[in-house]
């Protein structure tokens, strides 16, 4: 496989800068990593990780200078594909009536840099929603089109990650364009000085002309163990588990399980965990005019099952419980999506369990359920 040394990825990012494609990636922001623009290596989050749990998020010093070496951070690269907030068309009034005006989607040319195996799930599980599915968007196809993807397999796990129980990760399998694993050798274990670098490989026609253009070397047998070592270390080190046997029909049996009326107790209807999800793509539309009545917008927000409006339907809202809203999303997520869309809405990302403010934790939800079902 191919190999790049520490400083030839920025030759990397000029050589996708060369063709037109605007660079996002991990950055540290106001204390924590999240994927924003990048110029070069320097906005990384140079020798930086993350600490997680159910409710808690924290950056701190690694020991090393490693890029890529955190698990993930609260947002996902869903922001990029599926806005937050959207304009959809305008009106303007002509005459007796209004003329609508399309919004003229210009979208940048995409490189993703650092998505994590799981993160490849996701957008494979928007694409189906968005694109493929029964209600293809008219806007996604287009943020999607160019997009050019570099993956990086993951160098640890986070502590509320679940990947390997979904077959969603940490290794990237399908997907990318170009997929990096970094690997940090001290310089007890080589001959001279410390060693930074990352093993390669090639997903697409594309990514391999790109790459051309980078000087690189083959890695040698030793080289590669090492980059197979950092991937087989994560596995072995995640923070959660989820048990998918038989999941679909086990969250359709328990509709009435006394499980969900506790976790009602907790749940404080934030709609955090469906904002930091990957796959969650709920959305409203707002129509706005201004005082004249001449102009008219509508707008797409992100929306979530967890607010009252969500489900209001003719004078009332048809999930008015906490227990109905918890229940409809978990039951989503890791049952009906499957009836939807043929796969899981849940990746593993545990993105939902370290953001949740009182520490729900989706596993232990499913363990519960699992364990006490009669
Ligand atoms: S449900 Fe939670 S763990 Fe699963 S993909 Fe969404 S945020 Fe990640
Ligand atoms: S499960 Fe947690 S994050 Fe989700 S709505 Fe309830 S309190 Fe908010």
């Amino acid at each position: 496989m191919p190999i790049l040394d520490r400083n030839s990825l920025d030759l990397l990012f000029d050589a996708l800068k060369r063709r037109g494609f605007n660079l996002v990636g991990p950055t540290l922001h106001d204390g924590a990593i999240v994927y924003d623009a990048l110029a070069s290596t320097a906005d990384l989050p140079v020798g930086w990780t993350d600490e997680q749990e159910g409710g808690r998020y924290r950056v701190k010093k690694r020991a090393d200078e490693a890029l890529f070496g955190y698990a993930v951070g609260p947002r996902s690269w869903k922001k990029f594909l599926f806005q937050p907030v959207q304009r959809l068309w305008q009106a303007r009034r002509e005459g007796e009536g209004f003329r609508i005006i399309p919004e003229e989607e210009k979208p940048p040319k995409w490189a993703f840099i650092g998505v994590r195996s799981c993160e490849l799930h996701a957008i494979a599980i928007q694409d189906k929603v968005f694109i493929s599915g029964p209600a293809p968007d008219s806007s996604y196809p287009t943020q999607r089109k160019d997009l050019f993807i570099i993956a990086v397999n993951c160098g640890q796990a986070g502590g509320t990650c679940f990947c390997v129980s979904m077959n969603t990760g940490p290794k990237a399998t399908a997907g990318y364009d170009l997929v990096l694993t970094e690997v940090l050798e001290p310089a007890r274990l080589a001959i001279g000085a410390d060693r930074h670098y990352f093993v390669v490989e090639v997903g697409t026609d594309r990514g391999a002309e790109v790459l051309r253009d980078v000087p690189h070397t083959e890695a040698t047998e030793q080289e590669n163990a090492a980059a197979e070592r950092v991937v087989e270390k994560t596995a072995s080190q995640m923070g959660r588990t989820l048990d998918t046997t038989d999941i679909k029909n086990l969250l359709y049996r328990n509709f009435e399980h006394p499980r969900w009326d506790e976790v009602a107790t907790r749940c404080l209807t934030c709609a955090n965990c469906t904002m930091v999800c990957p796959t969650c793509f709920c959305s409203t539309v707002e129509d706005v005019t201004d005082l004249t009545g001449e102009h008219a917008e509508r707008w797409r927000k992100w929306d979530s099952c967890f607010t009252m409006d969500f489900s209001y339907i003719h004078g009332g809202t048809v999930r008015s419980s906490v227990k109905s809203r918890y229940r409809q999303w978990m039951t989503h997520k890791l049952a009906t999506w499957i009836d939807q869309f043929g796969t899981s809405g849940c990746v593993g990302c545990g993105r939902c369990i370290t953001w949740c403010p009182v520490g729900i934790d989706i596993t232990e939800e499913v363990r519960a359920i699992r364990e006490t079902e009669k």
